[in-house]
């Protein structure tokens, strides 16, 4: 058996308006025309200046804080250069000796603990241009859309901590979490915002010190990221098994055959030939703005969590899954301030169960989602009261879902409320035990079992709508007093 070593490094874009040292405007690539957002200092013409865009050096810091990473109060941006057509200018310009924050962390939450993993850089570069290759074999081509290139872009490099492909997914939906709450990134993977190398290799339990590892490049989804990484530690380890080396190597997932593929040799840092860029001054960063940046983040996914525990009296699932996404959070303490009457526990289970299963159902999202929080808040509150049960507030709320109408108009409208009146409910009691002597009879000499069927009988003469407590209550009280 194997212990899997692996690190992270992330790619973010940063949802800016303009791009990174210009001020062509990042557009969406699956909808602009490719190169209409292209200006002389993303297409690399000579002569031109860069200039850093402020709002992504914001961004940046937002991200690095909410990581409680060191801030460099200078950082230092550099020329990587090599040639490769989705990069015009023949060098990326990143941060490389001198990156902008150093040393953060970030919670991960497995099934049945929570662990610390170290962050070990985050810096600022450009995005590069997007190729796309032609799969006609008789005479190839490849696209070049420049919309992309110099699109302002966040490294997030994680230290060697996370130890199963499990591990890795969660710290990736983690991070991805933590930027969309910071509103620096959409975490849209489908859009290729955000995108994952992974490095893992494995070592035998016990053994100090890291084995060669393997980079897998270009992960554009969980399922992509733990899946190769669950290939990989497998391949790496049958290889350790039987004595062979694991070569240090860049490789592709083949995502239809579900294996790692070698794409290259690692390529050295010396490759690179990086050298401080001498179109920008170095990058300083004063203490008052990164206190004021400090001062308005949100509250952040791991206190939320820890917070809707505490005020909430939550278990560690339902606040998980409440606080993953901002806006699910946000409703869920609304529809908790238009409710009071209902507890935490109940609306959360409306909420996650309920709720979540008919979004997934319709494939919707909470932009689209018609019930407001207080609409709910109303449902509840119904039956809470008694005035509905279960199975009709889940009836109602399919409705609201559907039309957007409120639960009182729907339960008005179907006559769905529930008949709580006591008086309703003795008469149709002693309605249905007076048309049924026999079973009167045979349960006063002892079938108990037949309170079940009388029940039955009530709910039934009442179309279901009968309170069930009240109900119960009453046939007990009228059955005694006939003994
Ligand atoms: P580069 O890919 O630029 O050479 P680094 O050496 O900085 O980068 O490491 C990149 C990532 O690889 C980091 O996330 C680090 O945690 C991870 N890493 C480094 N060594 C190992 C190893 N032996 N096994 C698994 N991950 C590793
Ligand atoms: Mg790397
Ligand atoms: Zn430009």
């Amino acid at each position: 058996m194997y212990e899997p070593i692996i690190g992270l490094e992330v790619h973010a874009e940063i949802a800016t308006h303009s791009k990174m040292f210009c001020g062509c405007p990042v557009v969406d690539l699956t909808e602009a025309e490719p190169n209409s957002a292209v200006c002389p200092v993303c297409a690399g013409m000579p002569g031109t200046l860069p200039v850093v865009n402020q709002r992504a050096v914001e961004y940046g810091l937002r991200v690095a804080l909410a990581l409680e990473c060191e801030i460099a109060p200078v950082s230092i941006f550099a020329r990587k250069n090599y040639f490769y057509p989705d990069l015009p200018k023949g060098y990326q310009i990143s941060q490389y000796k001198q990156p902008l924050a150093r040393s953060g962390l970030l919670n991960i939450r497995t099934a049945d603990s929570e662990r610390q993993v170290q962050i070990r850089r985050v810096h600022l570069e450009e995005d590069t241009g997007k190729l796309t290759h032609s799969d006609d074999d008789t005479s190839p081509y490849s696209l070049v859309d420049l919309n992309r290139a110099g699109v302002p872009l966040l490294e997030i490099v994680s230290e060697p901590d996370l130890r199963s492909a499990e591990e890795a997914r969660l710290y990736g939906e983690a991070l991805r979490n933590l930027l969309r709450y910071l509103g620096v990134n959409s975490g849209n993977m489908q859009k290729g915002v955000l995108r994952f190398e992974a490095n893992v290799s494995v070592r035998p339990f016990g053994e100090e010190g890291f084995r060669t590892r393997t980079e897998i490049k270009n992960l554009n989804s969980f399922r992509a990221l733990e899946r190769s990484l669950s290939y990989e530690i497998e391949r790496q380890s049958e290889l350790h098994g039987v004595g062979k080396p694991v070569v240090q190597q860049t490789m592709g997932w083949d995502e239809r055959r579900e294996i790692t593929v070698p794409q290259r040799g690692k390529e050295e840092e010396d490759d690179y030939r990086y050298f401080p860029e001498p179109d920008l001054p170095p990058l300083v960063i004063n203490e008052k703005w990164i206190d004021e940046i400090r001062l308005n983040l949100p509250e952040l996914p791991q206190a939320k969590f820890q917070r809707f525990q505490a005020e909430y009296e939550l278990g560690a699932y339902d606040a998980d899954i409440l606080v993953a996404e901002k806006g699910v959070a946000d409703f869920f303490e609304a529809l908790i301030k238009a409710a009071p009457k209902v507890s935490p526990k109940l609306a959360a289970n409306w909420v996650t169960g309920e709720l979540f299963g008919l979004m997934n159902q319709a494939g919707a999202g909470l932009s689209s989602l018609k019930v407001s929080p207080q609409a709910l808040a109303g449902l509840l509150d119904m039956l809470v009261d008694g005035n509905i049960n279960t199975p009709t507030a889940k009836t109602v709320l399919a409705e609201m879902f559907e039309s957007g109408q409120s639960p009182e108009a729907i339960v008005e409208a179907k006559g769905l409320s529930q008949i709580s009146d006591a008086d309703h409910i003795a008469n149709t009691v002693s309605q249905i035990l007076d048309e049924n002597p026999e079973q009167v009879s045979k349960y006063l000499g002892g079938k108990e079992s037949l309170a079940n069927w009388f029940f039955g009988q009530v709910m039934r003469a009442t179309k279901g709508k009968a309170n069930p407590q009240v109900v119960k209550n009453e046939l007990a009280r009228q059955l005694s007093s006939r003994s």
